[in-house]
């Protein structure tokens, strides 16, 4: 078959079968509320229930100032990677924070976690080795994974059982080292994995613990130091990667954090971070001022607390099943993958940005509406959204 005619019926089987997805401009800045054109020549305004933007810092004038002050000193782009003349003193500055915001020795930068996560397993890993991954980790993991010649062992998420039997295994396969990997929020679930049992099987087993911290990083735990510091595992995680992407500013960039060694090693070996050009100035000044707004905003945490409590509580009065947790992802279950698509439909209709998940990004049948709950969104925001999820979800019988 001729190869765009075979590209066009894959896309048309997608759009069949409802997995499509599609991009909406949003004209203007990230916020709580988010302005878009109504197709018929105006605009209109929706409550937006579906950004990684926790805290509310994507759109905070003195994180646009830093960044624009950071331009003004450093340029505007580097035309380099880090080892040959890409690294400024700012980027010295961001690895220093970064590691010691979340509690490890050093760190190093990486274009987006995604890149971290493809650059840290086959740089520090060989076929010698065994990784044992939650079922649920993101696809960066994955993809990172796969790069690695490391044996590799699945445990169904969250199960500690599971994952006793896979290190198990892996020290009967011969392993020299193993890493355990884990996300620390699971995102389509809004789970917390359960740091301190993982800790304890490493210890006892003699492997390492690496935490994915990219839904936790600014907002969980004390200071937002994320899921370590939360479930007090702070000093028993070897690696963390994060993001910049999400509630630290939600600019881009990634990031591993862990002892010396590991970043020296990253350093000389992770493929991302050899061949790909050096983080934005504008991108390392507005994280640095980012990092020190989360670590002292807990007046925003207590607002996202607050508004995750109300919005959980709302939707379970009103009918609807969630998935439980207590972080500020709150996943609406509706089965098929029609029933989520049908209510964000509604649910635009009645003002309100969402974004339905289904198959493959998670289990046929497991289809949802993850809501994220965010400092930028005010109470009335969150009471307008409630109204909304109660119109639509009635009008289509799904309570
Ligand atoms: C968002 C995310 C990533 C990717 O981060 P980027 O900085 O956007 O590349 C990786 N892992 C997890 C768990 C994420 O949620």
């Amino acid at each position: 078959m001729d190869f765009y005619a075979s590209l066009s019926a894959t896309l048309d089987e997608l759009r069949r079968d409802g997995l499509f997805k599609s991009e909406r401009p949003i004209l203007g800045p990230q916020d709580g509320r988010i302005r878009i054109a109504d197709g018929a020549g105006g605009t209109r305004t929706l409550v937006n229930l579906c950004a990684n933007n926790y805290l509310g810092l994507a759109n905070h004038p003195e994180i646009a100032a830093a960044a624009a002050a950071g331009i003004e000193s450093h340029g505007f782009g580097m035309a380099s990677v880090r080892f040959i003349c890409g690294t400024q003193d700012i980027h010295k500055a961001l690895e220093e924070t970064i590691a010691a915001y979340v509690g490890c020795e050093d760190a190093i930068l990486f274009a987006g976690c995604f890149d971290a996560n493809g650059g840290v397993f086959e740089a520090l890993l060989g076929a010698e080795d065994a990784i044992i991954s939650d079922s649920l980790n993101h696809a960066s993991i994955i993809d990172g994974v796969r790069l690695c010649k490391a044996k590799r062992f699945r445990f169904a998420n969250g199960d500690m059982g599971e994952l006793e039997d896979r290190l198990r295994e892996a020290d009967a396969a011969g392993a020299r080292f193993k890493l355990i990997v884990t996300d620390g929020v699971f995102s389509m679930d809004g789970c917390v994995a359960d740091l301190r049992t993982i800790c304890d099987l490493a210890e006892r087993h003699g492997a390492l613990v690496m935490v994915d911290d990219c839904h936790a990083t600014g907002h969980l735990g004390p200071e937002g130091r994320g899921t370590p510091a939360l479930t007090g595992t702070l000093s028993r995680v070897d690696i963390v990667t994060g993001t910049f992407g999400k509630t630290l500013g939600g600019a881009m960039g990634g990031f591993v954090a862990a002892r010396r060694p590991v970043i020296e090693m990253l350093r000389q070996r992770a493929r991302p971070y050899l061949f790909s050009n050096s983080l934005a100035p504008a991108v390392v000044a507005g994280s640095l001022k980012a990092i020190a707004i989360a670590q002292g905003a807990d007046d925003r945490r207590a607002r996202l607390a607050s508004q995750t409590k109300r919005f959980r509580e709302g939707l379970t009065a009103l009918g609807f099943e969630l998935l439980p947790g207590e972080t500020p992802i709150i996943p609406v279950m509706l089965g098929e993958a029609e029933r989520a698509q049908s209510l964000a439909r509604e649910l635009d209709r009645e003002g309100v940005y969402v974004a339905g998940f289904f198959y493959p990004v998670v289990p046929l049948g497991r289809a949802r509406i993850r809501t994220q709950m965010s400092a930028a969104l005010t109470p009335d925001d969150v009471e307008t959204a409630l109204g909304a999820f109660e119109a639509a979800g009635r009008r289509l019988g799904a309570i």
